[in-house]
């Protein structure tokens, strides 16, 4: 039996519940595969503000670099107070720390899963280090400041060396066998020349690197009107920060909602899961929250490291992931709420084990 250690930060509100279900899948798929999976939980959120006095505690980020993956779950960042820094955002902050620079966000239709096509099958890659993000954009302080009563100033950071790092994430992927050979650039370089052409300028520079790939563009408004009307017709979307935020809930939507929507935040030396949505305060004390999201991110993730630890076995229990997922959807009987069932999320966590 080969041994991998991975590390994981809870978070906060439903946060908790769905990274433990992906503790025990991943770990499960990884046993099925010869390979012994174990976790470091990591102390994060507001629940690390009491015992260690931060929401990411220095020993947190200390220990991360010691495992070359780590799970995320969503935090309440609407509830942490500005200004007050025992209250890190965890997720920007350690993207931006450890340059987790491509946000690969996959929206796929699943069988049993009302969707507004079966055909759905197109993944995000949202630059995730700069942008509009004003908590990422500069050394010290924040981007967004208000000079008088009345105006707000908030920095936009367009750089080539970001721009061109996440491209080539994105034509990496577009190389993957099931994909389809084709990058679309989203932007808004006719209003942003500068910021947004320098976006798309990289983009250009670097499938001239990839003959065989086709580059196309849109500009970001009509592209929001066609993944709604023609989602079938993407495969590999590169965008900048923002765009990206706001375009992969939107394409969440088309497959099911944010319960079924999986993230990887990759750098060059490590990677972190971390579904896209938030904490859900809406359901956080009801354990009815749909693990898949971060269940996904968690097959993403070894998916990642097969390729990073050239280990096969981890392709194998991603996929051994993928179809006990697949399996569960299709069967209807263990869904929670938002997909229109009535199972917890232990339920349905027990079903995925099951199929395994
Ligand atoms: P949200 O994504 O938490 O919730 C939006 C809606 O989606 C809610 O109705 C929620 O119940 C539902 N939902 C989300 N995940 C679900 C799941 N796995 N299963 C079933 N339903 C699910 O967005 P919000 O309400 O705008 O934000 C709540 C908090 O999360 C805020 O503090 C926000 O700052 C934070 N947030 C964190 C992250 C992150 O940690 N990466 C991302 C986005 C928002």
């Amino acid at each position: 039996m080969k041994t991998i250690q991975l590390a994981s930060l809870l978070g906060d509100g439903i946060g908790p519940d769905i990274v433990h279900s992906t503790m025990r899948v991943l770990q499960q798929a990884g046993h099925n595969n010869g390979v012994d999976i174990e976790f470091a939980v990591l102390p994060s959120g507001l629940a690390a503000v009491e015992t260690e006095g931060g929401t990411l505690p220095e020993s947190t980020i200390k220990e991360l670099p010691h495992y070359p993956g780590w799970i995320l779950g969503p935090v309440s960042h609407h509830v942490y107070p500005q200004g007050d820094r025992r209250y890190i955002n965890p997720s920007a902050y350690l993207r931006k720390r450890f340059e987790l620079y491509a946000n690969i966000r996959p929206s796929q239709a699943f069988e049993g899963v009302p969707s507004v096509r079966s055909d759905v099958d197109l993944v995000i890659v949202r630059e995730n280090t700069e942008g509009f993000y004003a908590d990422r954009n500069v050394l010290d302080g924040n981007g967004e400041f208000r000079p008088n009563e009345d105006t707000v100033i908030s920095l936009r950071v367009v750089s080539r060396r970001a721009s061109i790092r996440v491209a080539q994430q994105a034509f990496l992927l577009a190389q993957r066998r099931h994909r389809a050979r084709k990058v679309t650039a989203v932007h808004k370089a006719n209003v942003l020349r500068k910021g947004d052409g320098l976006f798309l300028e990289c983009c250009r520079q670097v499938a001239s690197e990839y003959p065989d790939i086709t580059l196309e563009d849109y500009h970001v408004d009509a592209f929001a009107m066609y993944l709604l009307t023609k989602p079938q017709e993407f495969d590999v979307v590169v965008t900048t920060n923002m765009f990206g935020d706001i375009l992969s809930d939107e394409a969440a939507g088309l497959v099911g909602g944010l319960g079924m929507a999986p993230g990887l935040n990759a750098g060059d030396n490590y990677a972190m899961a971390q579904a896209t949505h938030g904490s859900a305060p809406d359901i956080e004390h009801l354990h009815v929250a749909n693990p898949v999201s971060e269940i996904l991110s968690g097959k993403l993730l070894l998916e990642w490291l097969s390729e990073q630890k050239s280990m096969p076995e981890l392709r194998e229990a991603a996929l051994g992931v993928q179809q006990a997922v697949a399996r569960t959807l299709a069967e209807g009987t263990q869904l929670t709420p938002d997909l229109g069932g009535k199972a917890s999320t232990e339920d349905m966590t027990k079903s995925i084990l099951g199929k395994l």
